[in-house]
């Protein structure tokens, strides 16, 4: 595999937005008749099953399918159940989603609070595995990995997102008291907060090591954010785990706070809304509320042949339906116009070579898509440096073919991280 030098910005271009003098308010999205989970589990047999249609659950429940698989969902409404389904997400993978029929009639679940009275570490993944900005808590009780440095995020990764600008600018005493509460859980002392340059000060109390993130696209992305902020280069291939390092969402840490306040795990996510017009919204909707009531909210239609995008432009994911839920990770919405949804087509590359200039991981773009596209793989990696993609996007925002070149990425590293782990299966 190379080894070369792994990020040096070669033109500043794209700059991520400041939320502006006059900062968005959330708007609060009603709570959902129905409500819809997805669980990380497949929905293999219907036997020994922990959960059934018209089965009764209270508002913050944990809702998981077998005793032996540890995902699960916060049920973030009470009601009945009424739907179990298999569901696949991206690239093929088995879930389960569950579709329930509001009831406030049924209770809240206290099984938080009771642990809450006395919390340990496991507490952060028996119960808040699913907070807003989804917290990759599981990653502490990893031996083989262990963690030193949590890093915090409040810049938002994307450009046109608002989301963890919005939590640090207006819930700063949260943030503090959630840094307090994550040392003292984890017994991790050292802290970084990540916030955007020149954004507003007064960091002095917040019980974290400040830095500030550049505000050129694509700086604010974690394996940038760590070279920028520890000086560590996240090798090709490598997670920011594999260095002992743990990227947390600035939302992750509020909701913390605001889960032991309250005794209930936190269920109400912040999401950045953008229009066809690219007018910016900001919205406060419960966990598993489908798209189409947080879009109405807004009165944003959207038309045949309009795409919708969770995530930022620059690296968001495509959905296809109104009816998918909010999810704990889902940091923006966006509606892009029919007119404007770039045709992607099959056109040969012209070695243009504006890829390779915009690439911050300084890849020969235009050879590895050759590779990608003969899906080889393993020599798109050995020769061209799969593996050292941070997933920018900034290739396909440039092409001039029009190639899908992000695309192709995400393929072949699903494709070789297949390979691979069947490798270690059959030896
Ligand atoms: S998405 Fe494209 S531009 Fe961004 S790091 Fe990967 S190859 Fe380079
Ligand atoms: S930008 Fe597109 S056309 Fe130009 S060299 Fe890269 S892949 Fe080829």
């Amino acid at each position: 595999m190379l080894k070369k030098s792994f990020f040096g910005f070669l033109k500043p271009w794209i700059t991520y937005e400041r939320i502006s003098k006059k900062p968005l308010v959330p708007q609060t999205v009603s709570p959902p008749g129905q409500a819809v989970f997805i669980i990380d589990t497949p929905y293999a047999t219907q036997n020994n099953v922990l959960l059934q249609p018209s089965v009764a659950v209270k508002a913050f429940q944990k809702l998981r399918l077998y005793e032996e698989a540890p995902a699960y969902a916060i049920a973030s409404v009470g009601g009945k159940i009424a739907h179990i389904e298999p569901y696949i997400g991206s690239f093929g993978k088995k879930q389960t989603r569950i579709t329930l029929d509001h009831d406030p009639h049924q209770g809240e679940d206290d099984s938080f609070a009771q642990a809450a009275a006395e919390p340990g570490v496991a507490i952060l993944t028996d119960f808040l595995e699913c907070l807003p900005g989804k917290p990759d808590f599981w990653r502490l009780q990893q031996r083989e990995k262990p963690i030193s440095t949590l890093l915090v995020c409040a810049a938002d990764g994307d450009v046109m997102v608002n989301t963890r600008q919005h939590v640090i600018n207006t819930r700063m005493d949260a943030v503090q008291d959630g840094i307090a509460r994550l040392k003292s859980l984890t017994g991790i002392d050292d802290v970084r907060i990540a916030v955007p340059k020149d954004f507003i000060h007064g960091y002095g109390h917040i019980g974290a090591t400040v830095h500030f993130v550049d505000t050129v696209y694509p700086a604010a992305l974690p394996n940038l954010m760590i070279q920028q902020v520890m000086g560590k280069v996240v090798p090709a291939g490598k997670t920011p785990e594999d260095l002992g390092i743990m990227p947390i969402s600035v939302e992750s840490i509020a909701a913390l706070t605001d889960s032991f306040q309250t005794g209930k795990p936190a269920c109400e996510k912040i999401l950045t809304v953008v229009a066809p017009d690219g007018t910016r919204h900001l919205a406060a909707a419960r966990i598993g509320t489908c798209i189409r009531s947080v879009l109405d909210a807004f009165g944003i239609d959207v038309a045949d042949g309009d795409r919708l995008i969770q995530g930022g432009p620059m690296t968001g994911s495509p959905l296809y339906s109104l009816d998918q839920p909010i999810t704990p990770e889902m940091d923006a919405l966006m509606v892009q116009k029919g007119t404007e949804v770039p045709a992607y087509a099959d056109t040969p590359c012209i070695n243009c070579g504006e890829c390779n200039r915009v690439c911050p991981a300084r890849i020969q773009v235009n050879m590895l898509i050759r590779f990608l596209e003969a899906r080889q793989y393993q020599e798109a990696a050995d020769l061209y440096d799969l593996l050292s993609c941070i997933d920018c996007g900034l290739c396909t925002f440039v092409c001039v073919s029009r190639i899908p070149i992000s695309q192709y990425i995400a393929l072949g590293k699903h494709e070789l991280a297949l390979a691979h782990s069947a490798e270690e299966v059959h030896g």
